[in-house]
């Protein structure tokens, strides 16, 4: 793909497109070329103020919240960013056993998660489809964790198979490039080197039937503007094809990592690129979950909820055991070190509601039922009581001093205003009854 300079960025252009993403339709290319193509001025404080109210006509005020549960930092590729590669020869190298991986999760539960993101490196040990099944029956058996997803290698469709038959509700996996060149530099070794291998991972993974996939590239390896434009037409071709495109797009932002000598500079992307990226994928695909990961600082995090995203990850590690102990190495470092807790009482001030919800995955919405009430501005009425319940929980269960405070407070004033017995669901978790939701 070729970027054509003589896009119109024209205001009236500009405004005919964002009308078009509020009416919550897909944009065509050359509507997101404008987008991609429009220099810095005065009408992109209207484009963000336009993602956010489409980000709101969709999900409402809910910013839903999850951790990574990194399995294991042993890896045969050699990505030239990642902490996780062989070349990285001072790496402490480690792959949870099963019964580690329950530890970590219960951990986690014990601090409010209800959602996990399984992310693993590419090993026999660790990315092994008998590994991870053991994994995922393990943690849903023993521990209160409600719903897994999983950022993994691209494996076979019957690998993909037994994935989806384990519980797994999203499955992500980033092109990292599609510019082939710098996708050949950076990983020049491994099972990874093979670029088609990774561009057909989302049909093998939709031919088993997993419906909500999570893409995304890796910002900084090479022109945003072109891996952003291929990345939504990748999509739109899944669509075409299949009637879906991704659940969720992920925007990982390059950061330092140990053992890694990648140049940063040449194609950084700036703070303000990136509420602009966060802003056009909300606008080309309006019901797609954009994630926010805890690569980035504090204040670009909060912003970004402002600005369409919503899904954040809070509270995380990114090397195996990382929640029970330091040591092993991590993949990247991490911008935004605030506890779950702090991210939650942030997410209130902000005006959003927090969520912990998992209820569609408990109640079957999801794949192409999530998407009829996406796209039909339902999807919201569900999100915002669920998330409300979900907070709940986490008031009873997980929160201390001044965030209780805030959430009985916020709690208190939906319940005034509330009907159809969203008191009384409240109060059957006052009486200890968990996994309430509608
Ligand atoms: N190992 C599998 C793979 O490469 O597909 C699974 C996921 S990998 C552990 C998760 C993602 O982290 C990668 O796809 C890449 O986009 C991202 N990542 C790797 N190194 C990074 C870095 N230095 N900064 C930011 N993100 C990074
Ligand atoms: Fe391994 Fe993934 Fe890191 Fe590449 S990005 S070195 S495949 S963990």
């Amino acid at each position: 793909m070729t970027m054509n300079r003589k896009v119109n960025t024209d205001p009236a252009r500009i405004r005919e497109i964002l009308a078009k993403s509020l009416n919550l339709q897909v944009l065509d290319m050359s509507e997101v070329s404008s987008l991609l193509a429009l220099e810095d001025n005065g009408l992109w404080d209207e484009i963000f103020q336009a993602a956010r109210k489409v980000k709101e006509k969709v999900y409402g005020k809910r910013i839903v919240l999850f951790a990574p549960l990194y399995l294991s930092n042993e890896c045969v590729n050699d990505c030239l960013y990642c902490g996780f590669r062989t070349g990285n020869k001072d790496a402490v190298r480690k792959t949870l056993t099963v019964d580690e991986a329950v530890e970590e999760s219960k951990l986690l539960s014990g601090r409010g998660y209800k959602r996990l993101l399984l992310v693993t490196s590419e090993h026999a040990k660790a990315a092994g489809i008998d590994y991870l099944e053991k994994v995922i029956h393990s943690i849903y058996d023993k521990t209160d964790i409600r719903i897994l997803h999983a950022n993994t290698a691209p494996m076979s469709v019957e690998d993909f198979r037994r994935l989806k038959g384990a519980g797994i509700g999203v499955y992500q996996c980033f092109q990292e490039t599609y510019h082939i060149p710098t996708y050949r530099q950076m990983h020049p070794t491994g099972a990874k080197a093979d670029y088609a291998w990774r561009l057909g991972v989302m049909d093998r993974a939709i031919e088993v039937g997993f419906e909500d996939i999570g893409m995304g590239v890796l910002l900084g390896l090479y022109d945003w503007r072109w891996e952003v434009a291929v990345l939504i037409s990748h999509s739109r071709r899944l669509i075409n094809k299949y009637g879906f495109g991704p659940h969720t797009l992920s925007v990982p932002r390059l950061q330092p990592a140990e053992g890694s000598d990648v140049e940063l500079e040449r194609y950084r992307v700036s703070d303000h690129d990136l509420k602009k990226i966060v802003a056009i994928y909300r606008l080309a695909l309006p019901y797609v979950g954009v994630v926010i990961s805890t690569r980035e600082q504090p204040g670009i995090r909060d912003e970004l909820l402002t600005i369409g995203a919503s899904q954040i990850s809070a509270g995380s590690k990114t090397s195996p055991s990382g929640y029970l102990h330091d040591g092993d190495t991590e993949q990247f470092e991490i911008g935004d070190a605030r506890s779950l807790e702090e991210v939650i009482e942030k997410i209130v001030s902000l005006g959003l509601v927090p969520s912990l919800c998992t209820a569609c995955y408990r109640e079957g919405r999801s794949g192409g039922r999530f998407r009829e009430l996406a796209e039909t501005e339902g999807i919201k009425n569900f999100c915002h009581e669920n998330a409300l319940l979900s907070l709940k929980e986490y008031l009873e269960d997980c929160a201390s001093g001044e965030v209780k405070e805030k959430l009985k407070k916020m709690l208190d004033k939906e319940i005034a205003k509330s009907s159809n017995g969203f008191a009384e669901k409240i109060k059957f978790i006052e009486s200890g009854k968990r996994d309430v939701h509608i």
